[in-house]
């Protein structure tokens, strides 16, 4: 199924689509009085921008550096190319310890790696202990968004869940009850550990050390509890130097959730006394994308999900429509590239209003790179006849005025006379959950020659 036969699902109940679309809305307003209360908030997206590409620029530089550095602290770096290169490593170190039962905090590059199958095929019981991640842990669902991955549940289908699953009590969705069972239940699997996986949120090429950011303190838990940590990272989490952090840390609270800085900002520098810290770094298709010129900004995302929260697209079709690791504009502009025959309607699902560029933290083209795809999709993809004929139709009546307007009247006439079923039928896809505005008897050209006509 592609994206819109997706969303449509998602579109069958008509009240959450609602409510989802608020409670995003909701994220987004949060961002914006936050982003305003800095001064010179330009000026820090235009910086955290410029890094990063000088880090996309200076990558090969940066990765080495930050090995050289994290090996000296004590760290054991590991590279995979892939991610069955990646899962296979966090294996080995797994195995190598007898671990059987892991906690990993949030990472969308492990879930972009399937490292959970993988590892549970292989007897290894992962828990996720990000709340949100939990929670579509148990619904045996992927997540929906890299910020509030269980954004499309509501705390009703949580607290059904958890009686499943955890055997509480039904409360009506409390969700100060809900949060309580969670944590008793999370802390069990904090404490009978044998491991630790996080992602890397930053990592610092001229220090070795790595910053990971979380609301709920998991992450720390988890690794200070287990003998073993393996933090997951893509190549193009580097940073250049530890001052640097404050752009970033700076920017990505406020963009994802309006928050001034995320509860937890934990810095990784070395293993603790008889303990073991790996670092696996991934490229898994980041130097690929890096070498399509008009695609690499992509790599600039810092995982902030401040565009999908303003995604019109995306608050009304839900994350999982998208059927990749990481949804919305940004998941559009990085999937094409993993595979484009597969992922080929994402691209198509945007207005172009730009919003999600207006927000990018570090001003990635987002809706220009969309753009972009769209462009290649129509020359690589077979597209449907009827679309590529109704594009032809629309290309000869756009470039010529007098047929614009003739068409304009035509099917300003036809909207009101013509039946309903003839133009609400299975050849309009647009019009199957929509209906067309009111049709006006002029066009802005007659309207606005009768108003200047006027005075
Ligand atoms: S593309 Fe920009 S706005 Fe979207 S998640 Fe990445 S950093 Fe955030």
């Amino acid at each position: 199924m592609n994206h819109s036969q997706k969303a449509e699902i998602f579109n069958k109940d008509e009240a959450k689509v609602n409510w989802h679309d608020k409670a995003l809305w909701y994220v987004r307003e949060k961002r914006d009085a936050s982003a305003h209360k800095v001064q010179g908030w330009e000026y820090l997206r235009e910086l955290g921008s410029g890094i990063k590409a000088n880090v996309l620029s200076n990558l090969d530089d940066y990765l080495i550096q930050f090995e050289s550095n994290a090996k000296k602290n004590g760290v054991q770096v590991h590279w995979a190319s892939n991610a069955e290169e990646h899962n296979n490593i966090v294996n080995t170190i797994l195995s190598q310890h007898n671990a059987k039962k892991v906690v990993k905090s949030k990472s969308m590059l492990t879930e972009e790696c399937h490292l959970n199958p993988y590892l549970e095929e292989r007897g290894i019981e992962v828990i996720d202990t990000d709340l949100g991640e939990r929670i579509v842990q148990l619904a045996e669902e992927p997540p929906s968004h890299i910020v509030l991955p269980a954004i499309h549940k509501t705390k009703e289908e949580v607290d059904i869940l958890f009686q499943e699953h955890l055997g509480t009590i039904p409360s009506q969705g409390n969700p100060e009850y809900l949060v309580g069972e969670a944590r008793k239940h999370l802390r069990e699997k904090f404490i009978g550990a044998d491991a630790a996986i996080t992602g890397v949120n930053f990592a610092i090429a001229d220090t070795g050390g790595f910053v990971v950011c979380t609301n709920e303190g998991n992450a720390d838990m988890g690794v200070h509890l287990a003998k073993v940590h393996i933090a997951c990272m893509g190549i193009e989490k580097i940073i250049p130097q530890e001052k640097h952090l404050g752009v970033f840390l700076r920017l990505l609270a406020r963009s994802a959730t309006g928050q001034p800085i995320t509860t937890y900002s934990s810095h990784f520098n070395k293993p603790d006394e008889g303990k073991e810290l790996h670092i696996v770094i991934v490229d898994n298709g980041r130097t690929e994308q890096l070498s399509r010129e008009d695609f690499r900004a992509s790599l600039h995302c810092i995982r902030c999900g401040a565009c999908m929260n303003t995604c019109p697209i995306y608050r009304r079709s839900g994350g999982h429509s998208y059927d990749y690791t990481i949804p919305g504009p940004i998941g559009s502009i990085l999937s094409p590239g993993k595979d484009l025959k597969k992922h080929s309607s994402l691209p198509f699902a945007s207005t172009l209003c730009g919003s999600c560029s207006n927000v990018c933290p570090v001003k990635i083209n987002i809706h220009e790179q969309l753009y972009k795809w769209r462009q290649i999709i129509v020359k690589e993809e077979k597209q449907p006849l009827v679309k590529k004929s109704i594009l032809k139709i629309a290309g000869k009546v756009l470039s010529s005025p007098k047929l614009y307007s003739f068409s304009g009247k035509s099917a300003r006439a036809a909207l009101k006379y013509l039946p309903k079923f003839m133009i609400y039928n299975k050849l309009n896809a647009w019009g199957k959950a929509r209906d067309l505005p009111e049709v006006k008897n002029e066009n802005f050209d007659e309207w606005y020659k009768k108003r200047n006509k006027n005075g």
